[in-house]
């Protein structure tokens, strides 16, 4: 039997929400070999999530030789797991199947499982709630733009009653009035920049 080592994913520190870049996956890119190969010929070992995986390729139907299934096979908190992982096939639109796997959770279609550090059993994205980086830039803008529009409504009610003061005063009623407007735009604008984000 052959044998084919992928380098284990190490994650970087989990930070909150967890990342798919943040946490240990298997990509299906990474078994292709195993794919391709004729079932029970070759074996890969992988480092996933701080285990030593071992992950074989299966038949699960005997009489159906396209319904096959990756076996996982590691030692996690001294327990021994075995998780399926069905292999499923779409057509291409050139001629032949895309293979994918199907999340061992919920049957879905991914090309990507993750098993965060001291979770025992891999799944999806979705599953594991996981976000993109890019989801993640979008929340940091959109809470960004939160503040800049919390910002200028504090300066907006300080001029208004600076305003007000001036008002009493009957003194520079014009000067103020263009400050409100200028502060009331730029408020405008960044809600503009939120809506677009
Ligand atoms: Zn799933």
């Amino acid at each position: 039997m052959q044998s084919i080592s992928m380098p284990g994913q190490r994650g970087a520190t989990r930070r909150q929400p967890a990342t798919t870049a943040s946490t240990p996956a298997l990509k299906l890119a990474s078994v292709r070999p195993l794919l391709d190969a004729p079932i029970g010929m070759m074996r890969a070992h992988a480092e996933w999530a701080g285990d030593e995986v071992v992950i074989e390729r299966i038949a699960l139907l005997a009489d159906d030789p396209a319904a096959d299934a990756l076996r996982v096979e590691y030692d996690h908190d001294d327990e021994r797991y075995a998780i399926i992982v069905p292999i499923l096939r779409t057509p291409q639109h050139l001629g032949g199947k895309r293979p994918w796997f199907g999340c061992p959770r919920c049957l879905r279609r991914c090309a990507t499982l993750f098993r965060p550090r001291g979770e025992p059993a891999p799944a999806c994205r979705r599953c594991m709630g996981l976000v993109y980086e890019a989801q993640l830039g979008r929340e940091h803008r959109l809470r960004r733009a939160q503040r800049i529009v919390r910002e200028c409504e504090t300066q907006l009610r300080r001029s208004r009653l600076r305003a007000a003061t001036r008002r009493r005063l009957g003194a520079r009623r014009n000067a103020a009035r263009l400050e409100i407007a200028e502060i009331h735009a730029r408020i405008v604008a960044s809600v503009a920049r939120l809506a677009a984000g």
